[in-house]
């Protein structure tokens, strides 16, 4: 991936954001919780370097406990609730964007997906991901 500038957002507009650095990877995750906070199939996770991502807008935090007793700071739009990123306490260094906020999301190709144990039966992704069938 390039270093281009990125600019997302939630969908009321309050929240936005730009990634300056390359993002490290794309993962896709295919986990429970990710289906139901999406509302769909599988999350999109743009793994990023803390020091290329800014944001703009205050969010608010949810704290959710994941299945490895990690806490992982969940940052959401109050006005519009759409999930903008997660701060995994665990990786101090890395946000994960939810890649579907991205204004341009065209060039997204997954490296990797997760959780393959819970993907949807009916769902073909590209051959050739590094697939992980639970927790990396
Ligand atoms: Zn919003
Ligand atoms: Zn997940």
């Amino acid at each position: 991936m390039t270093d281009t500038l990125r600019r997302g957002g939630c969908g009321c507009g309050a929240v936005r954001y730009e990634i300056a650095g390359a993002p490290v990877a794309l993962a896709v995750c295919h986990c429970r919780e990710c289906q139901r906070q999406s509302g769909s199939a599988f999350g999109m996770s743009l793994i990023v370097k803390k020091e290329s991502f800014r944001v703009s807008g205050d969010t608010k935090v949810y704290r959710r406990i994941a299945d490895s007793g990690n806490p992982i700071d969940c940052h959401f739009c109050p006005t519009c609730g759409v999930r903008v990123f997660h701060d995994p306490q665990a990786l101090p260094g890395t946000y994960n964007v939810k890649a579907g906020t991205l204004d341009d999301t065209a060039w997204l190709a997954p490296g990797v997906q997760v959780w393959t144990k819970s993907k949807q039966p009916w769902l073909t992704l590209p051959e050739g991901l590094v697939s992980v069938e639970g927790q990396p």
